[in-house]
């Protein structure tokens, strides 16, 4: 098992392995004396607008039908404030309408045509979230199996695009999340993904969902999650890491105990769940169903993110 990285001391980013640019930005924002909250905003702003980022806002992955739908999530450890939105068409940068849901609504998620109506009621201007180079993965798939859209039910379909057919094959899908402690020890965290390729029009994963792929509570910690939503959602990870670490584990017992719950689920090829996780007194943790994955982190004192392992049952 990997030795845990000493705590950090001052404002810290915690992020998913692509989180780099949106880290960068953020510890610009915290270095500054700018909140967790903003900088976990900011962080997942910078990554949705980047096109070179395939899974997560701007030219994210679609769905079966070709559409790009958006999730995200925001919630401030100070107070447990939440917004989010989920199944977002036509407009981009979720992360900020998930804000707006959290400061103008007495609401904590809005999903499809009510987020998209509020996008609009907030100023927001429609941006179409399909790149080419997007809808030309999005087709080559079809190709790749023999599969024509309309040929089958949806679901059919659907079943086949988002099954690897090999262990080793990645289901395509991504998500960037960010756990930010700033210069007055508050923790926030935000989540932001386009979700799985090829889902089911109105699928909804684990980002969009405070519990199961993000929650954050200054007083114990916070953990978000990137990988298959479904599996996140049945057992609610990352609700369930802060809650054991309230109940008395350490970060890496408790992430350990997560993957445990994970691990009762039904193995599917390609299918895995990621954690990271973070302490109010600096601590972090990246935690993986499968090996060879990695999380970054960065605190004040470092001039560069750094990426470590994440940890493993075995
Ligand atoms: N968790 C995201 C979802 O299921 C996708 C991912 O993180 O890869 O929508």
């Amino acid at each position: 098992m990997e030795i845990p990285i000493p705590p950090s001391k001052g404002p810290l980013v915690v992020a998913s392995e692509n989180g780099r640019r949106g880290a960068l930005a953020a510890m610009e924002l915290l270095r500054r004396g700018g909140s967790a909250l903003d900088a976990a905003e900011l962080a997942c702003q910078v990554t949705e607008d980047d096109p070179q980022e395939h899974t997560v806002g701007y030219g994210g992955i679609p769905n079966a039908l070709g559409q790009v739908q958006l999730d995200a999530s925001l919630m401030d450890g100070r107070d447990l404030r939440v917004g989010a939105v989920a199944g977002v068409e036509g407009y981009g940068n979720a992360i900020r309408l998930a804000r707006k849901v959290m400061e103008e609504l007495p609401h904590v998620l809005l999903v499809g045509s009510g987020a998209a109506r509020f996008a609009a009621e907030m100023g927001f201007r429609p941006q179409d979230q399909r790149t080419l180079p997007a809808l030309d993965r999005w087709r080559q798939r079809f190709d790749e199996l023999g599969l024509h859209l309309g040929e089958a039910e949806l679901r059919h379909l659907v079943q086949r695009l988002t099954t690897p057919l090999h262990l080793e094959d990645r289901v395509e899908q991504g998500t960037v999340n960010f756990l930010v402690r700033d210069g007055q020890g508050n923790l926030a965290s935000g989540v932001s993904t386009s979700g799985l390729g090829w889902k089911y029009p109105g699928r909804v994963g684990d980002s969009p969902l405070i519990g199961a792929g993000n929650y954050c509570d200054n007083r114990y910690g916070a953990a978000a999650c990137t990988g298959m939503g479904e599996m996140a959602i049945r057992v609610s990870t990352a609700r369930s890491l802060v809650l054991y670490l309230k109940m008395g584990m350490d970060l890496i017992a408790a992430g350990l105990e997560c993957l445990r719950e994970l691990e009762r689920l039904e193995q599917v090829p390609g299918r895995y769940m990621n954690i990271v996780a973070m302490t109010p007194d600096g601590h972090h943790a990246g935690f993986s169903t499968v090996s060879g994955k990695r999380y970054l982190y960065f605190d004040a004192e470092m001039e560069e993110p750094a990426l470590a392992p994440r940890m493993t049952l075995v």
